[in-house]
């Protein structure tokens, strides 16, 4: 009996197997067209530094996600498909074009006069494995004539699991030529706080997870103000990410917070949905 169970949950486990297996490079295969085919697309999410008042709050950029608009299940957010595209090393084009696509767009922005000072894009840590990786970002910068200023690298804490020699070594040339590093969902990774005085970090993102109960939650409370005051203490800015709620951006403010982004101020939107929200500022959403 117990033999037979065992094999009866080897199946089952076989079977679950095989469909992940299946479901990996159904989404590889379909990803790798979809790159191809123009089916990626950026939204945009303003980033906002804040003021002593809400009245003086105001834009000073935007972070590019990525979508992928699928002929048949729609709009496909990141969090069903960068996996796969880390795994399968697609993300290594994708973030190639994700990161020309998002300097054009700020360019174009900027042409157009509205105020967007920072274009910041999220980079996976595998991208760092590639040899061409100084190629990449600087040929985006010339490519648009984007001032490498402009340009924000989003990094996560994963980061260190990579060659870390390597790993920071290119992040000083991209310092040295004046690009702008953040720590994405900082405070949910490693808790080693030494690469934080060795990297060339200027800005820390504090998780949502934390900014979304510091009303209700002491503890969190504690560490979104143990965050924003250790980032001043080292000269980084704080962003606060995942802002809904405007007692929660009143929080922030109060805790002295530098920057938030959330759905309080917009959801991520199109480039013309965006383009829209930024040129009726104080009006519509988009
Ligand atoms: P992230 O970089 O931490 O981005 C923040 C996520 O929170 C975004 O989800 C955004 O839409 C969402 N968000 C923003 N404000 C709020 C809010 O007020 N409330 C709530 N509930 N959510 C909010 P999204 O767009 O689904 O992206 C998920 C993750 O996928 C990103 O997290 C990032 O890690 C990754 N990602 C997105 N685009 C790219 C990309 O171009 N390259 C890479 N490597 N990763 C990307
Ligand atoms: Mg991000
Ligand atoms: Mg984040
Ligand atoms: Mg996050």
């Amino acid at each position: 009996q117990a033999k037979k169970s065992g094999r009866n949950t080897r199946r089952l486990f076989d079977q679950q197997m095989n469909q992940e297996v299946v479901r990996y490079v159904e989404t590889r295969d379909a990803l790798k067209l979809a790159l191809a085919h123009g089916e990626l697309e950026l939204h945009y999410q303003p980033q906002i530094a804040l003021g002593a008042r809400r009245k003086d709050d105001r834009l000073i950029g935007a972070e590019a996600l990525l979508r992928w608009n699928h002929p048949e299940r729609g709009l496909v957010m990141p969090d069903d498909f960068i996996g796969v595209a880390e795994e399968s090393g697609l993300i290594v084009p994708i973030g190639a074009w994700v990161l020309r696509q998002a300097c054009r767009q700020a360019v174009a922005w900027q042409a157009a006069g509205l105020p967007v000072d920072i274009i910041a894009v999220n980079f996976s840590a595998v991208q760092f494995r590639q040899g061409k990786i100084d190629a990449v970002v600087f040929d985006a910068l010339e490519e648009s004539g984007l001032a490498p200023e402009c340009l924000d690298l989003e990094i996560t804490e994963s980061i260190l699991l990579e060659d870390l020699q390597r790993v920071l070594a290119a992040l000083q040339r991209f310092e040295a030529r004046g690009i702008q590093l953040s720590i994405d969902d900082f405070g949910t990774g490693f808790s080693s706080l030494s690469y934080l005085r060795q990297f060339p970090v200027h800005r820390l993102k504090i998780d949502r997870s934390f900014v979304r109960d510091i009303l209700k939650d002491p503890g969190d409370r504690a560490l979104v103000q143990t965050i924003i005051q250790m980032a001043r203490n080292l000269n980084l800015r704080s962003i606060a990410e995942g802002v809904e709620d405007p007692l929660v951006l009143e929080q922030l403010r109060a805790l002295g917070c530098n920057e938030a982004q959330g759905y309080l101020f917009s959801r991520p939107a199109p480039p013309e949905a965006f383009t829209r929200w930024l040129a009726g500022l104080g009006g519509g959403k988009p």
